[in-house]
This record gives C-alpha cells, structure tokens and sequence, in this order.
C-alpha cells in the first residue's frame, strides 16, 4: 500500500495509524497529486482546514472529503479518525486500540483526567474520538484505578535503580533487547561485572549526597543469571554494601532463563536482600521453544520455579508470549493455565513484536498470527483466579497492534513496572543499554543514555561516570537535595 500526502507535513500519527492497517505501507510526500498506481494506495489532500482522503483497496474505492472543526481535537487526530473509519469500511478490519498509537494509554487517561476531573469525559473521549473498543477501555479503567494511591503516594526525591547485565545464554529469535549471547561474549563479563560494581557506588554515593530515596531495584538485561554465580555474587553484594535495603520497597532480579539459572544462584539473588524473581517460561510447548532457539523445556522452567520456591522466594513473575511460531490458542491457554497452576503471583503476557532488530521479522509475514487476538482473549481466565492487571504497554508493530499487560494478585503488583511504565519515578540506571530517566516536578522527564553494548561500555567506561555525573545534575536542578 503507499500513501500520497499532499501538502502535509505533520504526518506522524497518519504514517503511524495507516501502517496499522497495512503493514508493507510506503510513504510519499509531495505538493501535487502525483500520478497513481491502479490499485492500493491512500491518497491525502491537504486543502487548508479541509482535506479529501482517496483510499483505493484492492482497485475498489472509498473518499470522504474532511472539514475540520476548529473547535474539536487536534488537526491530526481529527484526520486519524476519519482515515480510521475509511480503512475500517475498505478492510472490514476494526483496531481494538481504536486511532490510539501511543505506547501508555493508561497515562494517556490519566493526563486526560487530571485536565477534565471527570472519569466520564474521558471515557467518552476514548470511545467516540479515539475509537477504542469498550473491552480495552474497561482494561485502561482497571489499571488506572489500581495505580492510582501508587502514583498519589510517590514523591519527588524518590528514585529506582537500574542495573543491566546484558547477557544471555543464546538469543532468542524474537529478542531486540541489547543482549549478547555468552558464546560469543562470555570473555567479557568479568570485566563488565568490575565496572558495573564500580557504577554502582558511584551512583550510590552520588544518591546520597543528595538524599535521594531508593524506592525500587530492578535488575534485568539480558538475563542476570547468564553470569557466573561468582560473578553474580559480586554484583549483588555490592548492591547490599553500598544502599540501605531495610529502606528498599521491592528489589527483582530477572531469572528469566532456566537454561542458566539454578538453586545456587537463586540462593544467592536471595541471600543478598532481592525479594521478588522473574523466571519466564515464554511458552509451555517444548517444539515453540525449539523455534524461538531457547535451550529449555517447559520441564527445565518447572524445575528452576521449584527452585525459587526452594530458595525462599514469595514473589514470582512469569512472563509469556502470545503469538509465538508454532504456537495455538490452545498451546497459548496451556501455557498461561501451567502458569497459574503453578501459583505465579505476577503473570505477563506480551504479545509477539515484530521489531526489525529481531531475526524473526525476516522470517514471519503479519499474516501468520491471525490467532494472535484470540490468545489475548484467553487472559480473561486470569480475573477467575483472582489475577487483576495492574500495568500496560503497547510497542511499535506490535502483531495485531495488541498490548502487554501485568497481572498480579493483590499486593504482588510491581512497583518498579508501574514506575517505568507510567514515567511517574526517576530512575537511575547502570549498566550497558541502561537509560536513566529523571522526572521533573511538572512531569518532564530528562533522559541520559549509557553505551549500548558491553564492549563499548568497557572500552570508555570514565565517560559512564560523566553521564552519571549529568543525571545527578539534573536532580540538582530540579531541586532534588536535602537542605
Ligand atoms: S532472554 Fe530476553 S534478553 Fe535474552 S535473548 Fe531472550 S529475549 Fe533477549
């Protein structure tokens, strides 16, 4: 499908929202009609204050000529929306998000509230000029209602700290998290551990010079636990040495993989004060996990549960994917059902994204995950056994342009999830990929990058202490210091 805009150059949410409905969307911008393929294009006229939308679908035609009300929404989203119910006519496809292609929409509702005071205008907002679908509209209500006293009770000098190790034993097919795969760069961990130990004090004296609060740590990547259990010691000690955690509200370490976790290192992520794993089976079929290349079976992941139950652990994610190669709607209900047996207290489901950095673009077509809303449908079982969604995202392609979504059983929800998700907590980040992120009194937020990859992370790691330097900074400008 290409789409001609004609003397238009705010296009963002338009390109966005058109290439929800046609994946393989090229974009051309010109201030004349140019001439026009014989089938399958969108046509947009900017006339000032009026536009006229051509869609040609499979050599059928569909017009609407816009006028736009000045007093209404935005421009854009005033065009989104008309654009929207030509494609819904041409393709017989709704878009359970309606025109909405943000990443938050529960921030979105909350923004919205905090300007209008009042749930119902917003709701109405959502329904009628946004096009959501009664079912992710009550989903947004939930999850806005359950972080609600989280957000209320946050203050300004609290923070959360980030620490990345990112490595992991192979890559899986779908990843395009900054992960290296320790065959091929297992020679480096020692050396990254030593810096990231050092970043960590550093931050940690930085933070109390100026009497931050810790409230959270999350410990991701990558998977923590693809380091040696030495090595993992030697993070996890330092963490303990160098911050109150009598003060700390949640500390996670992502176990995600069973293929490099066991009873030893969960006895240590324990030891060293986390309270709260993310051990994550993807999926229960042995064959998808075959596919997506993760060297485990859904035995080795019941295994390292048992494991983290052994070693203490009360707390349990467990992350899963809907729309996974060779997977069913049956295979996918399987798998969430295996996960609640198991007594998970937090339960993810994410769907499938389809983000160039993978390998599994290059493979799959769109076209291959028909099934995928009707997983989704399938996390319906979760609210009879008491689980509630407590937080949400969506991503760029994103199959079926369907959502991620924590659930938890009360009082198990994360609060580092709602933290990161809804943009409401500075965090501070270590570590290679890591992004610390700190958020002003109004709600701004300033973002300070650290290399990406390990290599370059250890190579330049003095310039890792001047961005940490820059983010401390900016907390001082914000007026984050005691007195
Ligand atoms: S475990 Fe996670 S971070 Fe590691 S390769 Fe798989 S998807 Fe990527």
């Amino acid at each position: 499908m290409e789409l001609f805009l004609i003397n238009y150059n705010t296009h963002y949410e338009i390109e966005q929202l058109s290439r929800m409905f046609f994946r393989d969307l090229t974009v051309t911008k010109t201030d004349a009609v140019p001439s026009l393929p014989a089938e399958n294009y969108v046509l947009i006229v900017n006339k000032g204050g009026a536009f006229d939308i051509t869609v040609n679908h499979k050599g059928q035609l569909y017009t609407h000529s816009l006028t736009i009300d000045p007093e209404g929404a935005k421009e854009e989203m005033q065009l989104c929306t008309a654009a929207y119910l030509l494609y819904e006519k041409a393709t017989g496809t709704s878009l359970p998000w309606g025109v909405l292609t943000g990443v938050r929409p529960v921030r979105l509702m909350r923004n919205l509230y905090k300007s209008n005071e009042n749930i119902q205008n917003v709701i109405n907002k959502f329904k009628t000029e946004y096009l959501v679908s009664d079912e992710k509209i009550k989903l947004c209500t939930d999850i806005f209602d359950l972080q609600k006293p989280v957000i209320e009770n946050g203050r300004p000098m609290d923070y959360s700290l980030y620490i990345s190790i990112p490595f992991c034993p192979s890559r899986c097919s779908y990843c395009s998290f900054v992960s290296t795969s320790i065959k091929s760069a297992g020679h480096l961990m020692a050396g990254y551990v030593d810096n990231l130990c050092e970043e960590i004090r550093y931050t940690a004296k930085k933070a109390e010079q100026l009497g931050l609060n810790l409230k959270t740590i999350y410990m991701g990547g990558g998977t923590p636990t693809a380091i040696t259990a030495p090595m993992l010691e030697q993070v996890m000690k330092t963490v303990q040495e160098c911050f109150d955690l009598s003060k700390v509200e949640e500390y996670t370490v992502e176990a995600g993989r069973p293929d490099c976790t066991d009873l030893e290192k969960l006895q240590i992520i324990k030891k060293y004060g986390a309270d709260r794993v993310s051990i994550n089976p993807q999926t229960f079929s042995d064959n998808v996990l075959k596919a997506i290349g993760r060297n485990h079976t859904h035995r080795d992941f019941i295994r390292c549960v048992n494991d983290a139950r052994k070693a203490g652990f009360k707390s349990i994610n467990m992350d899963l994917i809907a729309g996974l190669p060779e997977d069913t709607v049956e295979g996918f209900e399987n798998s969430l059902r295996g996960c609640i047996e198991l007594g998970a207290e937090n339960i993810t489901v994410h769907t499938l994204t389809m983000k160039r950095a993978s390998n599994l673009v290059i493979k799959n077509e769109e076209h291959h995950y028909d099934d995928v809303s009707k997983m989704i449908e399938k996390n319906s079982i979760l609210a009879e056994y008491g689980y509630q969604p407590y937080y949400m995202y969506r991503q760029k392609s994103t199959v079926k342009n369907l959502e991620n979504v924590g659930f938890s059983q009360s009082g198990h929800e994360s609060l580092y999830n709602i933290y990161i998700m809804e943009e409401i907590q500075t965090i501070i980040s270590c570590g290679a990929g890591g992004v610390s992120k700190v958020v002003g009194p109004g709600g701004e937020i300033d973002r300070v990058y650290n290399y990406k990859y390990p290599t370059e992370y250890i190579k330049d790691f003095s310039a890792i202490l001047k961005r940490k330097d820059e983010v401390f900074d900016i907390c001082r400008q914000y007026g984050y210091q005691k007195d």
